[in-house]
């Protein structure tokens, strides 16, 4: 604390992100980047950029970047915003939808960026509680709220919802927005996009940062009813006119065109992901069953603390959560190449044995 801060700052409670080590040849197994790179016409598209036009303030209303994206899905432009990254679309989402006189809703066990924002804006929340298996229950939801947001599939657990569950759900809520995030969808859930012709309260989240292998150039986006669109363009406006700059808006456009390689690239942490789960079985581990690019896995015997604390020893960073108290003994570990994951199964046994 210092004592030219505001209230505000000496209130806050910020989001903790998980390490970006300097140290080289680590296996990185932490922040669930994907672990191939980005689509290579994404790649020749930012060459394009580098030159005298950057003298020049980007497009503020993104608007080549949103046809992009809404010819992926059928759509028209005024369905789509997009961020600086997802979480930048998720805080204008809060600030712009999720902020009314009742709580809003998410689980007690998600993305833990969600109190952040309520902290950062005043927005009052209520955590509802996993079921014991670790999945969202939507008949816990129906009450009155102010919002609900959750991610499906859920992060750090990995466990999707059905669309027919969130069907539902929308269907007993429409006074009040619904966010999914599917940050991590691309990698085997269903995707709510379907909905948001006939649910004008649903608004879905995705992000270039997983799937798309675009961590670094930071965009997400959403999609929605125009009218909800409009509120987030509002906020936004207020904040930021220029947050996506000319790399993220040329690499963003020729990402999201390139469908094969998205497919190709799921493909593969897929095929990995199954194989890594059992073999964390084989080790005496639990593993939740997972539809992202991480899995969520805790060992019969083995402390939590301890084993991440020796995977790192070896060079091996995985991901985990003190709090609440029901997952701290699991580690989140992202899915890696094949070889960082056999590296991670071989520094475990020797730890194990
Ligand atoms: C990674 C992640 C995001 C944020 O993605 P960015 O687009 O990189 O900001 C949002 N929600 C969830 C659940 C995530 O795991």
């Amino acid at each position: 604390m210092n004592r030219y801060w505001s209230s505000v700052a000496k209130g806050l409670r910020p989001y903790v992100p998980g390490e970006q080590p300097k140290l080289a040849g680590l296996v990185k197994l932490n922040t669930n980047e994907c672990p191939y790179g980005p689509s290579p016409a994404a790649l020749e598209a930012l060459r394009i950029e580098v030159g005298d036009t950057l003298r020049l303030y980007p497009d503020p209303n993104c608007d080549s970047l949103r046809q992009a994206i809404a010819a992926c899905y059928g759509l028209t432009p005024e369905r789509v915003f997009v961020g600086n990254g997802s979480d930048e679309v998720l805080a204008h989402a809060f600030l712009a939808l999720l902020k009314h006189e009742q709580a809003v809703l998410f689980p007690d066990i998600t993305y833990s960026f969600y109190p952040v924002y309520c902290g950062l804006y005043g927005i009052e929340y209520r955590q509802v509680p996993l079921t014991e298996s670790f999945e969202i229950r939507v008949d816990d939801y129906l009450a009155p709220n102010g919002g609900i947001i959750f991610p499906n599939p859920n992060a750090p657990t990995g466990r999707p919802l059905a669309l027919s569950e969130i069907e539902r759900l929308l269907r007993a809520n429409a006074e009040s927005v619904v966010v999914v995030d599917e940050a991590y969808v691309d990698f085997g859930a269903e995707s709510a996009v379907g909905l948001i012709e006939r649910y004008p309260q649903l608004l879905v989240v995705h992000t270039l940062s997983k799937s798309r292998s675009l961590a670094g150039l930071r965009v997400g986006y959403a999609l929605g009813d125009a009218g909800l669109i409009e509120a987030l363009r509002r906020v936004k406006d207020s904040f930021n006119s220029y947050p996506l700059d000319r790399f993220a808006q040329a690499g963003a456009a020729a990402a999201v065109t390139d469908r094969a390689y998205l497919e190709q690239t799921c493909a593969k942490v897929i095929a990995t992901r199954t194989r890594l789960a059992d073999e964390l079985g084989s080790l005496g581990f639990e593993v939740l069953p997972s539809a992202a690019n991480f899995v969520f896995a805790r060992h019969g015997r083995r402390d939590g603390a301890e084993l991440a604390a020796s995977l790192r020893e070896r060079g091996i960073i995985v991901r985990r959560f003190d709090q609440p108290a029901r997952i701290a003994q699991f580690l989140r570990i992202t899915v890696g190449t094949d070889a960082q994951c056999a590296a991670l199964i071989a520094a475990l046994s020797a730890i194990l044995a």
